[in-house]
């Protein structure tokens, strides 16, 4: 008896001392936040971004309201429409040499995944709708992009909620596009947030409970699943979910994630993937984010405000507003990290 309460007593002491605690993380302020969506309860999910190079303060923001449809905001947060549609959860877009095509993982038929297609009018600042386009069976959920280097072909793979990734051409030769369901590739449980390095052709997946998986994006490759970074606890908190780039140089930068479950965001410096930090967003005149679902990042001059690139967050709380998402000078990030 004694010695069974000895070992009681160390079992419980294991469990005390080896609960994983979260790696702390500096706070980022938000520079600027959108426009609440219209729906309450979890609504707002993912946001894509848009740089316009000429004038880069008329840059744009599209977010899913997953509930209702998909906002266009101006580089102040303003939204500057909205294009409703049944159940988007994901967005994507590439500018392919003057025209933008945004790609949206469209979930209203939950027998079968469709993507929903758009041109994005960069001068009106709306979203006009192309199409919705039959991709697999299963239930869409995340949504990313690819344009390969070599022939700059679009691709598009959508995450299915069950881990299945459905990868489609896209072919927008004709007078309507074509999407067609060009191989798949399978994780094992739920997963959403997904980005493809365009520079490297590899494909990034958030597997929720798990961890983060590279794939090679070319649908000549193998199918194989490679893991990169382990859910632990501490540097990575259940679920992961949004994934975003900052490229540098020909494979060097960073892959951010929502470390949802702890309202922070790993980053993991490229190529090798190695943990590199974390931070929260948080601590100034606008409120912090928390639960953050989609988020993505780019590089590059967007005004005074976002010198080196901005950062757009979905806000799980948003109080007493309804949800929206929050922008942030990824200069900022870089000094609060203190980057190379
Ligand atoms: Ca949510
Ligand atoms: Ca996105
Ligand atoms: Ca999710
Ligand atoms: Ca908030
Ligand atoms: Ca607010």
């Amino acid at each position: 008896m004694r010695a069974l309460s000895f070992a009681a007593l160390l079992l419980a002491g294991c469990a005390t001392t080896s609960a994983p605690v979260a790696v702390e993380a500096p706070m980022v302020a938000a520079a600027a936040e959108t426009d609440p969506v219209d729906t309450a309860a979890d609504a707002a999910d993912d946001p894509a971004i848009w740089r316009n190079a000429s004038d880069p303060a008329k840059s744009l923001v599209i977010g899913t309201d997953k509930k209702a449809g998909i906002h266009v905001y101006s580089l102040t947060g303003k939204r500057l429409s909205f294009t409703p549609a049944a159940r988007l959860n994901n967005v994507d877009l590439r500018d392919l040499g003057g025209r933008v095509i945004a790609a949206a993982s469209d979930r209203a038929d939950v027998a079968t995944a469709h993507v929903s297609l758009f041109t994005l009018d960069t001068a009106a600042a709306k979203l006009v709708p192309l199409g919705r386009f039959p991709v697999g069976a299963g239930e869409a959920y995340g949504m990313c992009l690819w344009t390969r280097a070599s022939d700059k072909a679009l691709f598009g793979f959508v995450v299915l909620k069950d881990g299945r990734i459905d990868q489609v051409a896209i072919d927008l030769s004709g007078a309507s596009p074509k999407v067609t369901t060009v191989r798949s590739m399978k994780l094992g449980t739920q997963s959403e947030g997904c980005v493809v390095d365009d520079r490297t052709g590899q494909l990034y997946v958030a597997e929720e409970d798990v961890g983060l998986w590279r794939f090679d994006a070319d649908p000549s490759a193998p199918v194989t699943a490679t893991p990169i970074a382990k859910v632990d606890g501490k540097t990575l908190v259940a679920d992961a979910e949004g994934l975003a780039l900052a490229p540098s140089g020909r494979t060097g930068g960073y892959l951010v994630v929502s470390s949802q479950g702890d309202n922070a965001y790993t980053l993991y410096r490229l190529p090798g993937v190695t943990y590199a930090g974390r931070f929260r967003i948080g601590g100034g005149a606008i409120d912090g984010t928390s639960d953050t679902d989609g988020i993505d990042l780019m590089l590059g001059d967007f005004g005074p405000a976002y010198p080196r690139g901005l950062l757009v967050a979905q806000d799980g709380d948003n109080a007493p507003a309804t949800q929206n998402f929050k922008y942030v000078s990824w200069d900022a990030v870089r000094k609060a990290l203190k980057l190379r």
